[in-house]
């Protein structure tokens, strides 16, 4: 047989015309590509970590509901006692586990850009995928515009990222509202960089039985955990639970988010000292000829370059071992954009002065 018709006989076509989500080798590189937390742990909080390692019953499967964990995840996060929590291997894990749950055919939808995965897997799963342009240069929705689409195509779920990645923003909270209260299907609010901000849907949750909140601790510095959560009507949570595989949280994860979860203090400090760091950071952009920073509530800042120089800058920087990321080829609202994580200060430090020696 020919490897092609293989293929086409055991691999479904939208699974065929898409692209595996790339993630760029950072080997030796000053990483700031992907939003994590630049900051290890003090030697004596690693040592009492490798007490609780010790201890964990390899040997056993793991609690299936993780209830000790989502305990403290609930307390983490101040979520309503009235809510329920449902855990994924990561929150991409649960993007999937959502969009597995609904019916066949379903309309999916969110603005653009935005975070690639809901498109990446709602395809994956055969659904109809719909994104819906947010406003250019100040990246909010277009509320009337998503209004109408809600009314016309009845969308079974709709994602807003809050801050959205990759622009940075917190969408208006009165339009998120107006969404909320105008879909006759779920709203998921994508909370992943609410460490590094103040607002936050967790306290409208009795008000919406269609609202959910997701949340990681990835960004908050446990990226290579993976662990996501899920909050909200506990009859929606009751259901998703069906699709979610029985041990799909680890001991290790389990038994390690807890106790990063007991050291409150610790990420407290680190996630201050990023968001002083973002402030820095914006300010110096600012200053620099040619290159326009868009406001941020998240742990990295988008920012434009003049007409066509993104590819060459990412490229440049990059030759000066400064990993960030390049959006430009993704064009419409993100073109000549790119994106840097906030580090250490030294980190930032030198990828500004890279970047000056650039331009
Ligand atoms: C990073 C990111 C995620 C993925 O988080 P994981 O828990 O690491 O899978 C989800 N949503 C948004 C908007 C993100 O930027």
């Amino acid at each position: 047989m020919q490897e092609q018709d293989l293929i086409s006989t055991v691999i479904r076509p939208e699974v065929r015309a898409l692209s595996a989500y790339k993630v760029a080798d950072a080997t030796g590189f000053i990483k700031l590509d992907a939003m994590e937390n630049p900051y290890t742990w003090p030697e004596e909080i690693k040592q009492e970590w490798l007490k609780v390692v010790h201890d964990a019953e390899i040997n056993r499967y793991p609690d299936p509901e993780a209830k000790s964990l989502c305990r403290i995840l609930k307390q983490y996060n101040n979520i309503p006692e009235q809510s329920n929590l449902l855990l994924g291997n990561g929150s991409d894990e649960i993007i999937q586990l959502l969009l597995m749950a609904l019916p066949a055919n379903s309309r999916v939808m969110a603005p653009e850009p935005s975070f690639v995965m809901y498109k990446q897997i709602a395809l994956c799963l055969g659904l109809d995928y719909q994104g819906l342009p947010l406003v250019a240069n100040s990246f909010d929705l277009d509320l009337p515009a998503l209004l109408e689409s809600i009314k016309t195509q009845q969308p079974a779920i709709i994602f807003l990222a809050y801050p959205n990645n990759p622009t940075g923003n917190l969408f208006d909270t009165n339009a998120i509202k107006s969404i909320i209260e105008n879909s006759q299907g779920l709203v998921i609010l994508d909370e992943a960089y609410a460490p590094f901000t103040d607002a936050s849907f967790i306290a409208e949750l009795p008000n919406y039985k269609n609202l959910l909140v997701m949340r990681t601790v990835s960004k908050l510095g446990l990226a290579g955990l993976r662990l996501g959560f899920i909050a909200g009507n506990p009859e929606i949570i009751e259901q998703l639970n069906k699709v979610r595989l029985p041990y799909n949280i680890n001991i290790l994860t389990q038994c390690s988010a807890e106790f990063a979860l007991s050291k409150p203090e610790m990420f407290q400090e680190q996630t201050n000292t990023l968001r002083n760091e973002r402030a820095r950071v914006f300010l110096q952009l600012s200053t620099l000829s040619g290159i326009t920073p868009f406001p941020s509530s998240a742990n990295f800042i988008l920012f434009r370059t003049a007409k066509g120089k993104a590819t060459e800058t990412f490229a440049a920087l990059k030759e000066k071992g400064i990993l960030i990321k390049n959006l430009a080829p993704q064009q419409g609202l993100l073109s000549d954009c790119l994106r840097v994580t906030i580090g250490k200060p030294d980190e930032n430090n030198a990828f500004i002065n890279a970047l000056k020696n650039t331009i």
